[in-house]
């Protein structure tokens, strides 16, 4: 069924030996990730987000990992659609947002400058259609006493395609409550100008397919530059994903790029990780407590 579904759903699938292995091996990974909020092995970790021109530190993406005890890292792109189809996205998507909201508010604490650093979140389908996502998104800004403007919430541009009408009024809401909404893996899709013109958006993210190729293709170049261009048409902000190399940050900065992440600057860090090399690295003046703080954080 799962695989029925994956290639496009209301179709036939043929069941053989191979298949019963996958999906024996799915209802392993699925009873595991029941088990996993329970037992704590699930973490957040933070990718910065840059200010291409000025090089000044934006804010943080954050990311889910699970750690199997047996298995190791597995990467989100195999565990979340299967959080997905079984509904446990909904608890482990709150559970993420509690945790980086409370991570905000610790690193908005230890300096002043920090106060005005963002943190994007990932929405899945099953968030949006879950009766009560804004009101419990609020009451968590809240009760942590962040600046709702600082919380960007990423919806991928599929999930847009495929479900219009539900993504729109869920953006809506969540813009109505003053948080900023951005499109996630632009340029996958195939979204139209008109709806791209009428949505409630803040950012686009470029998928980082594009940013990968630009290196050795002329055309990715184009294509980022065109979405570069529309994103300041629409009135939005933009960010680059995946810069991995000076080439890249070069071209992004020549076409007026506004914002990027990727392994150049840094990968996704723990929490502990992000105050020690990311926070000290841009800026250098930290005072000195702040800086014992994180190291001693890290030695425990
Ligand atoms: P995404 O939201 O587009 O996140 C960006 C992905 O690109 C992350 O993969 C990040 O680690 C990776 N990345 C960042 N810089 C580079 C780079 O320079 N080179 C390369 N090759 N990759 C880079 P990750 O963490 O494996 O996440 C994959 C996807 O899983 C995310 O794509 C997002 O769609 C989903 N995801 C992750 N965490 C969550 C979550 O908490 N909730 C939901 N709903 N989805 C999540
Ligand atoms: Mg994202
Ligand atoms: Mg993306």
């Amino acid at each position: 069924m799962y695989r029925a579904k994956a290639h496009g759903r209301a179709r036939c699938e043929i069941f053989d030996e191979k298949m019963l292995a996958r999906a024996q091996e799915q209802l392993r990974l699925e009873t595991d990730l029941h088990l996993a909020m329970e037992r704590e092995e699930f973490h957040v970790v933070y990718q910065p987000i840059i200010e291409l021109e000025t090089d000044r530190l934006r804010g943080f993406e954050a990311l889910l990992r699970w750690r199997h005890p047996e298995r190791g890292l597995i990467p989100p792109t195999k565990f979340i659609p299967l959080a997905e189809e079984t509904g446990l996205i909904v608890p482990l998507g709150n559970w993420i947002f509690t945790e980086a909201c409370r991570r905000l508010r610790h690193w908005h604490d230890l300096d002043p400058r920090f106060r005005e650093l963002t943190l994007a979140v990932n929405l899945s389908l099953r968030q949006v259609y879950s009766a009560d996502l804004e009101e419990e998104i609020a009451a968590l800004v809240d009760e942590a006493g962040l600046n709702p403007m600082l919380l960007h919430f990423e919806i991928t541009e599929n999930t847009l395609i495929e479900h219009p009408n539900q993504v729109t009024k869920v953006l809506l809401r969540l813009k109505r409550h003053g948080f900023k909404v951005a499109i996630d893996d632009f340029g996958t899709g195939y979204s139209s100008l008109a709806a791209l013109q009428s949505l409630p958006v803040d950012l686009l993210k470029i998928d980082q397919v594009f940013v990968a190729r630009m290196d050795e293709s002329g055309k990715a170049r184009q294509i980022v530059a065109t979405i570069v261009g529309l994103a300041r048409a629409l009135g939005h902000e933009v960010i680059a994903e995946g810069i991995e190399t000076d080439a890249q940050l070069k071209e992004l900065r020549r076409i007026h790029c506004t914002l990027g992440q990727g392994h150049l600057f840094s990968p996704p860090l723990e929490g502990d990780a992000v105050e020690e090399e990311v926070l000290t690295r841009y800026y250098p003046d930290l005072p000195k407590p702040v800086r014992r703080e994180a190291g001693a954080r890290r030695a425990r």
